[in-house]
């Protein structure tokens, strides 16, 4: 199996590494629940933007929206993670560490209106699959800014998976076939 994604890993991204590795295990004793490892790190994020929050929410996402298993939404008090919830653990953990990128660099996406209908959406259960639809139609489209955060998000997959208490059975698997898909990327995946 070929780390050769992380090469391309810079001084940014490797701080950043650090950093929330540093936050993460002073405030929980690791290896951890996954559940407790993701909630920490978006706290640790947090902390670093001032104390705006980051709330994590896990749902399916329909399959038209183009394969997507993540999205950041950028509301006006808070920013929202959204992870597909059928991904093992380790799978989770790459994509919250690309989604946490995308904050981190402040990669934002116009999604208007629709970022705070997401939420309402969020929150009521209701046109959850349509919304999720039309954010990642205009999600993850900028084709520099994923090769770096889907970088961020394996290194963060390989840095802290054996973080987690519980690591999913096809860890290697899916890894591997995101290293690939980093590495021969052809354009927006939505992923
Ligand atoms: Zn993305």
């Amino acid at each position: 199996m070929s780390w050769g994604a992380l090469r391309g890993v810079g001084r940014d991204q490797r701080k950043l590494m650090a950093d929330l590795s540093t936050a993460v295990s002073r405030r929980i004793d690791i290896p951890a629940d996954p559940p407790l490892v993701f909630q920490a790190l978006c706290l640790a994020m947090s902390e670093r933007r001032s104390g705006r929050p980051i709330v994590l929410v896990e749902r399916a996402f329909p399959e038209e929206a183009s394969g997507t298993t993540g999205l950041w939404l950028d509301t006006k008090e808070q920013d929202i993670i959204v992870l597909e919830e059928s991904l093992e653990p380790d799978h989770k953990l790459v994509v919250l560490g690309h989604e946490l990128w995308h904050v981190e660099a402040g990669h934002r996406h116009d999604l208007g209106g629709a970022a705070v209908a997401a939420r309402a959406a969020l929150a009521g259960h209701q046109d959850w699959p349509e919304i999720a639809r039309t954010i990642a139609a205009r999600s993850h489209s900028h084709q520099a800014d994923e090769v770096d955060a889907e970088r961020f998000g394996i290194l963060m997959g390989s840095s802290m998976g054996r973080w987690l208490a519980t690591p999913g059975t096809r860890r290697l698997d899916d890894v591997a076939r995101r290293i690939g898909e980093s590495l021969g990327y052809s354009g927006p995946q939505g992923n």
